[in-house]
């Protein structure tokens, strides 16, 4: 059985929940990425530039210091944080991107809330010389400076958005509106397993590399397969990204590691599948973070990456049916975290990787008997380490 089926559906989750001049388009990027995963041209293009240009494969590290510290667990670090640009994101706009060019595309435009996404996305369309357009909030603007300073670097215009809360999810209206309008000549790459049919399942297969190579790495130093992978979930496209090559294996065990914030019970989290419901956002069914009469709420989390008030059907799917579990760790402990890593492996992670990285702790104590974890560190702290200076010291 392949999920999504052919509505793309996984279970009750996913679909296509769009205006009705997006359902053409959607067809036909459909039509061409079902293609294009049979195509060897494409198939080569693709490991070109992950290998050539983002630096695949990345490496699969033992964590000595680290697994001695926490006594019961031998870790493996997938080190998505030494790609070009710092995380994983990457993966997914080289891949859109050559997507967008076979499909004769010639602007690119996406939304961003940290400005993380801007910046894989401003790097993936320089690097392939199409034009770009960034809608940001500009309230994020204010809060992400640095980063609308690198999409400007990188040749692309950021589109500040006032209406509502100014954040990502009035970006991300703002984005769809642009892409009604304007669909002849416009791809619009979404940063996540999030969105309409087939961007779930498209983000998913560019993103599986990294559970593929890791899959392999980690048979080849142990012999076996690992007991745990664990990884953070914004949207969830890391976490799904490292689960999907393991999908088969029923003894890998797989969790998934949200921000619950300022503590779950508050309403300051981004715990969208812990505290969800099922709701339409962005293009699709999922569980996500609404007031009772449906409107989105603003989710909150100390890493800007995981903020956002909803999660990739797949992830609905996995818990529904009990293929991963979900967990999640405070902004507090998230910091915990980072000064772990750091201290232990000379890794500085970012907040949100460093939200996997704390949760090994809770494992730990919980296994009695040595098992093996391979952890996704989804990106590097450099980024963070400027606002934490206030906060950890
Ligand atoms: C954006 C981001 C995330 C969260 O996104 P997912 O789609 O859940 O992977 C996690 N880690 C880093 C470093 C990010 O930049």
């Amino acid at each position: 059985m392949t999920l999504p089926d052919k509505t793309g559906h996984f279970g009750e989750f996913g679909g296509r929940f769009v205006p009705e001049t997006l359902m053409a388009l959607l067809d036909d990027l459909e039509r061409v990425f079902y293609s294009l995963k049979s195509d060897k041209e494409f198939k080569k293009e693709f490991a070109f530039y992950l290998r050539e240009y983002a630096d695949r494969p990345t490496n699969l590290y033992l964590a000595e210091r680290l697994s001695r510290h926490l006594k019961t667990l031998k870790v493996y670090l997938k080190r998505e944080d030494l790609l070009h640009t710092g995380a994983h994101k990457i993966n997914n706009t080289l891949g859109q991107v050559l997507v967008a060019k076979r499909m004769k595309k010639e602007r690119i435009i996406a939304e961003t809330g940290a400005g993380q996404h801007g910046v894989a996305t401003a790097t993936a369309a320089a690097l392939m010389g199409l034009r770009c357009e960034i809608y940001m909030g500009v309230e994020d603007m204010e809060r992400q400076a640095l980063n609308v300073f690198r999409m400007r670097l990188l040749g692309a215009k950021v589109n500040p958005v006032t209406s509502g809360s100014q954040t990502l999810k009035d970006a991300m209206n703002e984005a769809i509106r642009d892409w009604v309008t304007n669909v002849q000549n416009t791809f619009y790459i979404i940063g996540s397993v999030a969105g309409p049919h087939p961007y779930p399942v498209m983000v998913r297969d560019f993103q599986a590399v990294i559970g593929q190579e890791a899959r392999r790495q980690f048979l080849k130093k142990e012999k076996k397969l690992p007991d745990y992978l664990v990884a953070c979930v914004g949207g969830g496209s890391n976490a799904m990204g490292l689960f999907h090559a393991f999908f088969h294996d029923a003894g890998v065990r797989m969790i998934g590691v949200e921000a619950a914030g300022r503590g779950l019970n508050s309403d300051e989290h981004s715990a969208s599948i812990l505290k969800g419901e099922i709701g339409v956002l962005h293009g699709s069914k999922s569980s996500i973070l609404q007031t009772k009469d449906g409107q989105i709420k603003v989710a909150h989390s100390i890493a800007a990456g995981l903020d956002y008030p909803g999660v990739g059907p797949e992830h609905a799917y996995y818990q529904k049916s009990g293929r991963a579990d979900y967990v999640a760790v405070t902004d507090q402990e998230a910091l915990e975290g980072l000064k772990l890593l750091s201290q232990s492996e000379g890794i500085i992670p970012a907040l949100e990787s460093s939200h996997a990285v704390i949760y090994l702790e809770k494992l730990a104590r919980k296994t009695t008997s040595a098992k093996n974890v391979i952890v996704c560190l989804s990106g590097r702290g450099d980024k963070d380490v400027g606002a934490l200076k206030d906060l950890i010291y």
